[in-house]
């Protein structure tokens, strides 16, 4: 039985978990880093415990002292969240030595996915077709590398073993840039993960970055709950991810399908976690990782396939089986999630910190927003800068861009500057419209300062209203000068931007 659940996390993702332990009865733990001793993922918990520090490493790193916690105050099962302890397979082996339940999958899958060389291997024995690739070692001659560089083909990723959050990858076009690509790899994963070591993948160009979520439990059974299409990306990092994806035609998804169960059941998989798949544009798809965690994007599986997957990953942490049976399992609408930052598409994105003098998130039908901040909130430098995953459904794809380009143009963030308006030129984007976008779009069309629409502005009037507007909007929030509106509508309600 789990009675009581701590969450090793912070920001939206604590309060998301901490949403389904309360319809399920659980009392919820938080933990928390001095700048986060107001924090709302702290006033949601009904219980809650200081780490000291402020840096990651300072707090929610510390595994041994979240033990410590847990022990001293009585919790049955620990969920790591994504990000911070969720992939650290002895922090998993920890929680079980210590006989606290971890709500995830064995620290034996989590070591063996959480090595990329090890994965793809492990994969291509089980028949899961993988990108071609070749290791690198330290003590390799140059002729070696190139040799089996060539056997590769350019162009090629030099990518790293450990690697994560689009971390310690380099792109090489020309065998030229090779030797000091692999350096800079090398040096980005020692820096990143305390490992080095790299290897390298055939790039496919244009591809469609699409993941299949799954799902095992202890008793040997193991599905999946159909995909998500993730491709819209920044350094190798989501944005907007939307379920289903507009590329998969039935066939492929059932082949995609077949092969992520595939994966799963290689690796004896348990509780949440998710296949990426690289697919080219001619409709081949290779393996590139799994994630032994639920993802940031799980709302958009949420709310197709109608489950809740935190509450399933409690349900098999504590033994039980499938809450779900593929038979029973289908892709209702189409939901569309954006990744909404505190950051200024304007100057390279550069992260904005400061207090949320207003924060209202949109709502109505098919909207759903998992924030970790309330108005009143201080953004700092130390963590994520995500602001929210702002979510909708609709009957179709073209009901859930239009839902989705309401919903941004509702969202009033005053205080920060935000990545707001550059989201909805991306869904309004005609080629993300007709679902054509693949992993360079973000590249390929700088949106980082066209002309959006304004705000909704009965929306907004009543927010500024709210805030004693006409102060605000002249004062501004970031210190953008006054008159760098540049004919944009949305930057010369400063205040909106921040
Ligand atoms: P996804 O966004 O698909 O869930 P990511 O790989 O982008 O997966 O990572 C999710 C979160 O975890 C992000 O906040 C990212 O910064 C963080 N993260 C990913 N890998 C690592 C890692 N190795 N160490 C620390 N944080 C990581
Ligand atoms: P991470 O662990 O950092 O998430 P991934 O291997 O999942 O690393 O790759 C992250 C992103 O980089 C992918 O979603 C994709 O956009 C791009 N990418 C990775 N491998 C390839 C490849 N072989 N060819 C083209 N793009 C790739
Ligand atoms: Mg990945």
């Amino acid at each position: 039985m789990i009675r009581k659940v701590l969450i090793a996390n912070r920001g939206e993702i604590a309060v998301r978990v901490m949403r389904t332990l309360r319809e399920m009865d659980v009392r919820a733990v938080a933990v928390y880093s001095e700048p986060d001793a107001g924090a709302l993922h702290v006033r949601e918990a009904d219980e809650a415990y200081p780490l000291g520090g402020t840096t990651s490493a300072e707090s929610y790193l510390r595994g041994e002292k979240i033990l410590e916690i847990a022990r001293a105050h009585g919790v049955d099962a620990i969920h790591p969240g994504y990000g911070f302890l969720s992939e650290n397979a002895g922090f998993a082996r920890a929680c079980a030595d210590a006989g606290v339940t971890f709500i995830g999958p064995t620290p034996e899958a989590i070591r063996a996915m959480g090595d990329k060389i090890l994965a793809k291997e492990t994969m291509r024995k089980a028949g899961v077709p993988v990108v071609p690739s070749a290791e690198c070692h330290d003590g390799d001659t140059s002729e070696a590398v190139a040799r089996r560089a060539e056997g590769v083909g350019f162009p090629l990723l030099v990518k790293a073993a450990a690697g994560g959050g689009g971390k310690g990858m380099r792109l090489v076009r020309e065998r030229g840039d090779l030797p000091a690509a692999i350096e800079a790899a090398q040096r980005e994963a020692q820096k990143a993960f305390g490992d080095g070591r790299v290897f390298l993948e055939k790039y496919i160009d244009h591809p469609r970055h699409i993941e299949f979520q799954i799902f095992g439990d202890a008793h040997g059974e193991a599905t999946h709950l159909f995909e998500r299409e993730c491709s819209i990306q920044r350094r190798h990092q989501k944005v907007i991810e939307e379920a289903p994806s507009a590329a998969l035609t039935p066939a492929l998804r059932e082949k995609m399908g077949a092969a992520a169960v595939a994966a799963a059941k290689a690796i004896g998989y348990r509780n949440a976690g998710t296949v990426e798949f690289i697919v080219a544009p001619s409709g081949e798809f290779y393996f590139l990782e799994v994630n032994t965690r639920l993802q940031v994007e799980h709302p958009v599986t949420e709310m197709t396939v109608l489950r809740d997957l935190v509450r399933a990953q409690v349900e098999v942490a504590a033994g039980g089986r499938l809450p779900f049976r593929r038979e029973d399992l289908r892709q209702h609408g189409h939901a569309i999630e954006c990744r909404v930052y505190a950051e200024d598409p304007a100057r390279g994105f550069l992260p904005s910190v400061g207090r949320l003098e207003r924060f209202i998130p949109p709502s109505g039908p098919g909207v759903r927003v998992d924030t970790g901040f309330a108005e009143g909130d201080e953004v700092t430098t130390y963590y994520d800068p995500m602001l929210a995953k702002l979510v909708v459904r609709g009957e179709d794809r073209a009901a859930a861009i239009a839902r989705m380009k309401a919903a941004l143009r509702r969202f009033v963030i005053l205080g920060v500057t935000t990545n707001v308006e550059f989201l909805h030129e991306c869904v309004a984007h005609p080629v993300f419209e007709r679902g054509e976008a693949d992993t360079h779009f973000l590249q390929t069309y700088d949106l980082t300062g066209k002309a959006a629409p304004p705000p909704d502005e009965a929306f907004v009037a009543a927010a500024l209203a709210g805030a004693g507007g006409d102060e605000r909007t002249a004062r501004g929030g970031s210190g953008r000068a006054a008159g760098d509106g540049r004919g944009n509508p949305w930057r010369a309600l400063s205040g909106w931007r921040g």
